[in-house]
């Protein structure tokens, strides 16, 4: 039995991951952890995440419980991110991160850590998505110069970070597929007298609003039609169960750094 640590335990995603632990059967959960301070430190994780008790109580920090498991799942903020992964790392823990908006410097941190352990970093763990970002790239390729392409992304009023993790990546795959620099095409933002859209362009537009756990949609805009692919998540169960699963892959694999599409095999 694969034994998992969870931090964030009392977040939005922890919270849903615990449950998912609950019903799986080739891993468990063997601890979580919380920062310090957090109301749910000391308390059982099980009442804290809407379960029976389950003789685990919330560490304050990750330290404290780090020996108990042997991957860690994590999805809190890129620095606390960070900090977890430093110490999973240098005791040969396998991780699963699955925290958006880090930074270029702390994504260049990750890929050096990942020479010391196993890790997979995700910024959308759903098989729909991962899928999404096969089937864009593909679309991209064959209808190439003469469609515009825009990103649209939607996401409840409490996300922090924009544009979503899954629309930059989504952005970098379409990129990628037309062989353009994202950093010289992408617009994020357009306003007044801008002038006429360039051809190159790939823009990505953010909306924030009440409960939506997760919209994406990728237009290819031609003259004459347009083609749409749309992802909705309905909730956060299937980016829960996606962790799992890539807990459970992550444990038998080389260190390196891994995401969504090596555990799902759609490479
Ligand atoms: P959330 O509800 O704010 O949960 C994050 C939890 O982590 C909070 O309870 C937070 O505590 C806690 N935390 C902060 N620092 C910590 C530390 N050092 N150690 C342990 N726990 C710590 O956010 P969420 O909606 O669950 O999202 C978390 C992250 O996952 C975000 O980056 C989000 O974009 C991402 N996400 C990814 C996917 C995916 O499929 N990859 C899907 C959904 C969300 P405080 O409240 O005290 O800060």
């Amino acid at each position: 039995m694969i034994k998992a640590i969870v931090a964030g335990a009392a977040g939005r995603m922890g919270g849903r991951i615990i449950h998912m632990l609950e019903g799986a059967q080739d891993i468990t959960l063997a601890a979580a952890c919380e920062q310090a301070g957090h109301p749910a430190v000391g308390q059982d994780v099980g009442e804290v995440v809407g379960l029976p008790k389950k003789n685990i109580v919330v560490a304050g920090e990750l330290a404290q419980v780090l020996d108990q498991g042997e991957v860690l799942i994590d999805f809190t903020n890129p620095e606390a991110t960070l900090n977890n992964l430093r110490q999973a790392a240098a005791a040969g823990k396998a991780v699963v991160i699955g925290t958006t908006g880090l930074s270029a410097a702390q994504q260049a941190e990750v890929k050096a850590l990942a020479a010391q352990t196993r890790i997979v970093l995700a910024p959308n763990m759903s098989v729909g998505v991962n899928l999404m970002f096969k089937v864009v790239a593909d679309i991209a390729r064959v209808l190439s110069a003469g469609y515009d392409v825009e990103i649209v992304e939607a996401h409840h009023r409490l996300k922090k970070d924009a544009p979503s993790g899954t629309a930059v990546k989504l952005a970098q795959v379409i990129a990628q597929a037309l062989e353009r620099n994202l950093d010289e095409v992408a617009v994020y933002e357009r306003k007044g007298m801008i002038g006429q859209r360039t051809d190159a362009e790939i823009g990505i537009q953010t909306v924030r609003a009440g409960d939506i756990v997760g919209e994406h949609t990728v237009i290819f805009g031609g003259i004459g039609e347009r083609l749409e692919i749309i992802h909705r998540a309905h909730n956060r169960d299937n980016f829960a169960r996606g962790a799992v699963r890539a807990a459970c892959w992550i444990v038998a694999q080389p260190p390196g750094l891994y995401d969504m599409q090596d555990v799902l095999g759609l490479k």
